[in-house]
Parts: C-alpha cells; sequence; structure tokens
C-alpha cells in the first residue's frame, strides 16, 4: 500500500512509471489480460458500438461552469463589495473563512524565514479541502490559466496536425528543479519571486482589479505553448500544481482505472495534461484489475468524457462511483 503512494509521488516528481512483471499481477488481471489475448477481440467494432453510449463533455462542461463561476464569484465580490468571496486567488476570505493557498504561504515563509502563524491558520482549510478532493483539482476545477492554456491548446494540436509546428517535449522532471528554484529564490531574495511571475494570480488578480502589464507575460506563456510545447507551463514549470499534487496523494476521490472494461485505443491519454499517470491503459500494462489514477492526476474528467467504454470513472473510496 505505502508502495502504490511512493509510486505515484515518485512519478510526480517526473519518474518514468515503472512496468511489473507479469508474474507480479493479481490473478484477476492476468485472467482479463489472458482472455483479452486468447478472444482476438475486435476492438474497432467494440469501440464503435461504445461510441454510441458516450456522453459527451460531461465533465468539461460541469468543470468549466465551476471554475468560471469560482473566478466571477471573486469579481462581483469585488465590485458589488458583497464579501462573500474575497481577496483573490493566491489570498482570500470564503464567508469570513480565510483561505491561503498552500504554494503561497510557503514562498512567503520561505522568503521571511520563520512560521507565519496566521497564514498556517488560513492554510490549514485549504489543506483539508483538497486533501479531500484531491490536490490538482485546484488545477483544471478552479485555476484561470488553466481554462485559457486548455482552450489554447486546441490551436497548438490543430497546428501540430497541420504540421506546422512541432511539438518539444521536455523532461517531467524540470517540474521539480522549478520547484526546487523557487523555493530558493524566495529564501535567497526574500520575495516571493514565483508569485510575481504566476500566471495564475496574474489572472487572477486581473479579473478582479483590472488588467496590467503582466498580462503580457501570460500572453507570452500561451504564445509558446501555441507554438512551440504543448501545455508547458503547467507540465514542467507551474510549482502550485506540483506541491497541489503531494496533498493529494492520500484523496479519497480518485479516476479509476478498470481493466475489463478498456478497449485500450488510448484516446484517454491524447486529451490528458499527464499522460503518463494512464500507462496502465496500455495493454498489457495494467498489474490489477482496478486502479486508483495517480496523484498528478488533475481530476479533469476529460479522459472519463473521451473514454468510449467506461473504464475510467470517478470514485470516491469506500462509496459507489460518482459516474
Ligand atoms: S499547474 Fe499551475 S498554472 Fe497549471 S493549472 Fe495548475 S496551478 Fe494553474
Ligand atoms: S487522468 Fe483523466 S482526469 Fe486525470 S488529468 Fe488525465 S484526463 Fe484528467
Amino acid at each position: 500500500m505505502a508502495n502504490k503512494y511512493w509510486e505515484s509521488v515518485r512519478v510526480m516528481l517526473g519518474g518514468e512509471p515503472r512496468r511489473q512483471p507479469p508474474s507480479d499481477y493479481s490473478e484477476e488481471a492476468k485472467t482479463i489480460h489472458f482472455y483479452k489475448k486468447s478472444e482476438k477481440l475486435d476492438f474497432k467494432a467494440l469501440k464503435i458500438e461504445a461510441r454510441e453510449h458516450q456522453k459527451k463533455g460531461v465533465w468539461l462542461k460541469r468543470r468549466w461552469i465551476t471554475l468560471l463561476a469560482i473566478n466571477l464569484l471573486f469579481v462581483v465580490s469585488y465590485w458589488l463589495d458583497i464579501q462573500i468571496l474575497e481577496g483573490a486567488l493566491t489570498a482570500s476570505r470564503l464567508l469570513g473563512f480565510h483561505m491561503i493557498d498552500l504554494n503561497s504561504a510557503l514562498q512567503v515563509m520561505l522568503a521571511h524565514k520563520h512560521i507565519i502563524v496566521n497564514l498556517l491558520i488560513g492554510t490549514g482549510t485549504v489543506l483539508v479541502l483538497w486533501l479531500l478532493l484531491g490536490g490538482r483539482t485546484f488545477c483544471s476545477w478552479v485555476c484561470p490559466y488553466h481554462f485559457l492554456a486548455e482552450n489554447t491548446e486546441r490551436l497548438h494540436l490543430y497546428l501540430v496536425a497541420k504540421k506546422w509546428v512541432a511539438d518539444h517535449a521536455f523532461l517531467r522532471s524540470v517540474r521539480t528543479v522549478f520547484w526546487l528554484l523557487f523555493a530558493l529564490m524566495a529564501m535567497v531574495t526574500g520575495y516571493t519571486v514565483f508569485e510575481t511571475i504566476s500566471p495564475t494570480g496574474i489572472l487572477s488578480r486581473a479579473l478582479i482589479y483590472g488588467p496590467g502589464l503582466a498580462l503580457g507575460w501570460v500572453l507570452l506563456l500561451l504564445l509558446f505553448e501555441v507554438f512551440y510545447s504543448r501545455r508547458a507551463w503547467c507540465r514542467y514549470v507551474c510549482p502550485i500544481g506540483l506541491t497541489y499534487g503531494i496533498v493529494g496523494v492520500f484523496s479519497p476521490l480518485h479516476v479509476t482505472y478498470k481493466l475489463a472494461n478498456c478497449h485500450h485505443e488510448a484516446e484517454c491519454r491524447k486529451v490528458c495534461e499527464v499522460p503518463h499517470v494512464l500507462d496502465c491503459v496500455i495493454k498489457g500494462r495494467s498489474p490489477a484489475a482496478q486502479i486508483d489514477i495517480g496523484a498528478d492526476c488533475t481530476r479533469c474528467g476529460m479522459c472519463i468524457d473521451v473514454c468510449p467504454s467506461g473504464a475510467l470513472t470517478f470514485e470516491i473510496k469506500g462509496l459507489r462511483k460518482i459516474m
């Protein structure tokens, strides 16, 4: 069990998913793999049939509505002075409860080189929330940069398909290096350097208090992602994603994979921002009949939306599946 959590963290920090020897597979998984091989299933036909029952974009719509509602609530609270959700994403007050972004709090404390009790209280609420919901849920359900980046990603994929641009991938472990680098810069300079360049904070403040020059930086990031490297900021740089990923390791909310339902056409890996967490969907790779997808998963639900056979679902440990 501990091994499962450590493996999830190792992959999140940049390690490649390990392939277990077939002798370590569960008996149930071995039987399913054997059946899939020996029956010579017509996956193409199964996929066409399954598509007829597919619910398209259900989670995408739910997620966008939630993300826009949260960010608009900040704007409305500020402009109408109604004190429902005050502040911005880095530090806010929801109905009087202080909420402070974990990564920002960490950067501030590193910059000041001591533990600030008020910050700890504010992070407590946030910590519990993301422990329960899975840390990186923040990314796809709240972060305004995610919303922009996943929309411009479509343009990048179109340009790549037309062969007008090439996608450049980097080592995933550079995100861990950036995390350490930003922590070190805060300690050495006494400033929260990352906060000045974080597109999450820039966009949140721009939405609430009005646009500023910093939006030019966000535009540059988006252009880099469109013309050079798919989802580069979130995949290779942003320390917020990594901090929340660590928080979500023990979350009861998961995307769960069921080997028996899978047709291995890997549509899910094509849409996923972090396809390394879906290594188990590759034919012959799943060591168990059911697997909880790792902590780097943003719980965006895109894989669930595109899976034609219901092999991926949201589940809460100990409860029934959500969908
Ligand atoms: S990785 Fe960072 S920028 Fe990307 S969605 Fe998460 S918080 Fe936002
Ligand atoms: S595994 Fe699914 S829910 Fe998780 S990030 Fe990838 S597409 Fe989104």
